[in-house]
């Protein structure tokens, strides 16, 4: 077993050293010394668990398990088991720009002052609940350092994103009391960070993949694929650690990583290739063993019980029994014509009453690809060797199509089939390489989109709000407005938050601090002054903001300074590139 004492201790020398090839070898080592020590607990080994933990992730990606936490919740237990108010550890919070610091800070100032208060409540709140361990629950800090295993952690996690119904508030702040009354300060900043997903010490997918790779003497692309097929690092480092990643495979009911596509021009595909419509949909997985169908979005969640229309067209009408399909869902107006996007995501995040959705918004499934056909892995097939095996299980009918193909090798074709695509309200086109695999997480040249630039927008800067977690001290989002020239005023049209990067977010947050008119809360009243370029997907009809628009995937380009908030854009634009 290892303790969660010896992961920060990793951590903090992670943030001392920027090359990421010695991250790469601090991260290996730590990975070989926790599985040498590793054993089952519960329903993970550690080694499973440290390869998530190290990038600020809890559980593995396809599980439908989240912890449901967010930053009120964190708060409030930071304040209960330091004793100090929530609004001194809000203070904390800005002061440090980081909640780990800030929980480390409380922590630390509630033992020197005594920690009455705190070990008191912890330990009524805690006998019952954890079987009567509440005497090793008291004591000072320092006692507790390295108590804590990965496993406890990670239990505990479990425990809280299990709580459900009534009275779940509660279980999950006691549970996260429980952990910073059990760990030392600095294990409670990391325990704060981990909670929000947050822990940012520089460690991402790239870093963990190489680490598996060298702790465990095994080739990087074998631990990519590996991945890129379980979607779970630390179950692909519990397999290289035991020399197993050749025997990884599809898995069917687990969702592999979508195969993804480049911005690409009609010259780009010199060999022949598949010209399909590109669908304004969702993207689907969908998983087939027998009659139990599982669906997973984009994101590879669970979507299943949100689309019961989609399970039963997959029930009558893919005739494969072990099969695990690609395609794009579409809403399709009376008049036949896709319904915008905003629409299938009010399908997708339908919990209840989901039959009375199914009637109001109709799906349709148009599917493109084929990675999986009884027991057997299609994906190191060509593209046209997996179609004709597509085609040969689909029933197509009203509701569920294979997506036609054109195969050319001349632009001049393509092109034709880019403006058939354009004018049945399709987003555009996809090339494909004939010849290609499927390449599961991958954005290569195999498969290209083409489609209608947009033109970006000037909109000014009327708001903003502060930053959460790490980003506390800093501007988060912002929001914008479109200009009326008739009435003189600013009209709101969204918020952006994407695009900026972290030293740009210092930089505008000092930028606006002159423009600031009033606070409240986290929401910062701004005086138009400031312009920024924007870039979107989509322009929509919204009662939410004042323009009567919204922006679907809003970024920042660049911060007009030569423009005055009057120079915006006016709202005639927006409706004109809205199409209305
Ligand atoms: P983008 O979301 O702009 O990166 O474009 C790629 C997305 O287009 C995919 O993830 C699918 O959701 C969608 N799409 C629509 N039609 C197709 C198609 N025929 N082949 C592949 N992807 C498609």
């Amino acid at each position: 077993m290892t303790s969660f004492k010896e992961f920060t201790e990793v951590c903090k020398t992670i943030e001392s050293i920027s090359s990421s090839l010695e991250m790469t070898a601090v991260v290996a080592s730590f990975f070989r010394r926790v599985s040498e020590s590793d054993e089952l607990v519960g329903s993970a080994t550690e080694l499973s668990i440290v390869p998530r933990f190290i990038m600020g992730r809890i559980f593995p990606e396809w599980s439908a398990l989240e912890l449901g936490v967010g930053p009120a919740l964190l708060y409030e237990s930071i304040s209960k088991a330091s004793g100090l108010s929530v609004r001194h550890i809000k203070q904390l919070i800005r002061e440090t720009g980081d909640v780990g610091e800030a929980a480390k800070i409380a922590l630390e100032r509630s033992k020197r002052s005594g920690a009455k208060s705190r070990t008191q409540t912890t330990f009524l709140d805690f006998s019952t609940m954890d079987g009567g361990t509440g005497g090793a629950e008291s004591g000072e800090k320092s006692e507790r350092e390295g108590v804590l295993t990965i496993s406890d952690v990670f239990e505990r996690m479990t425990s809280i994103a299990n709580a459900s119904g009534k009275g779940s508030q509660q279980t999950k702040t006691r549970h996260l009391q429980f952990l910073f009354n059990t760990s030392s300060p600095t294990e409670s900043g990391y325990l704060a960070r981990i909670v929000l997903e947050e822990l940012r010490i520089g460690v991402g997918e790239g870093i963990v993949r190489n680490a598996i790779a060298e702790a465990f003497a095994e080739d990087v692309d074998a631990v990519e694929r590996a991945y890129m097929l379980i979607n779970d690092l630390g179950e692909v480092a519990v397999l290289a650690s035991r020399h197993d990643l050749g025997g990884v495979t599809i898995i069917l009911g687990r969702p592999i990583k979508m195969m993804l596509a480049q911005i690409g021009g009609f010259g780009d595909l010199t060999e022949a290739y598949a010209v399909e419509w590109k669908f304004d949909g969702t993207r689907v997985q969908i998983h087939k063993d027998g009659e139990d169908v599982r669906i997973f979005s984009r994101r590879l969640e669970d979507v299943t019980s949100s689309l019961p229309d989609i399970v039963k067209l997959v029930k009558s009408q893919i005739t494969a029994d072990r099969v695990i399909l690609d395609g794009e869902v579409v809403a399709v107006g009376p008049e036949g014509k896709p319904l915008p996007f905003q629409e299938i995501m009010r399908r997708f995040r339908r919990k209840y009453d989901v039959s009375a959705m199914v009637e109001k918004i109709p799906l349709y499934l148009n599917l493109f690809d084929i990675m999986y056909l009884d027991s057997a892995p299609l994906i190191d097939l060509a593209l046209h060797e997996r179609r004709r095996r597509l085609d040969a299980i689909v029933e197509s009918g009203e509701r569920i199509t294979v997506a036609e193909q054109v195969v050319t090798d001349d632009p001049m074709t393509a092109q034709t089939a880019y403006q058939a695509a354009l004018d049945a309200g399709h987003e555009g086109i996809m090339l494909k390489a004939l010849d290609s695999v499927y390449s599961p997480g991958k954005r290569g040249k195999n498969w290209l989109k083409i489609k209608p630039i947009m033109e970006t927008l000037d909109l000014v800067v009327v708001g903003a709000d502060w930053g959460e977690g790490r980003r506390a001290n800093l501007i988060g989002s912002y929001l914008l407005a479109c200009y009326d020239p008739e009435t003189s005023e600013f009209l709101e049209i969204g918020r952006v938050g994407t695009g900026i990067t972290d030293e740009q977010l210092a930089e505008l947050t000092n930028l606006f601090s002159q423009y600031v008119i009033s606070e409240d809360g986290g929401a910062i009243e701004l005086k138009p002054a400031v312009v920024f370029e924007i870039a979107y997907e989509e322009i929509q009809r919204s009662t939410h903001y004042a323009s009567g628009y919204a922006l679907r995937f809003p970024r920042l380009v660049r911060v007009r300074f030569d423009k005055t908030a009057e120079d915006a854009d006016s709202v005639e634009r927006v409706e004109r590139l809205a199409g209305g």
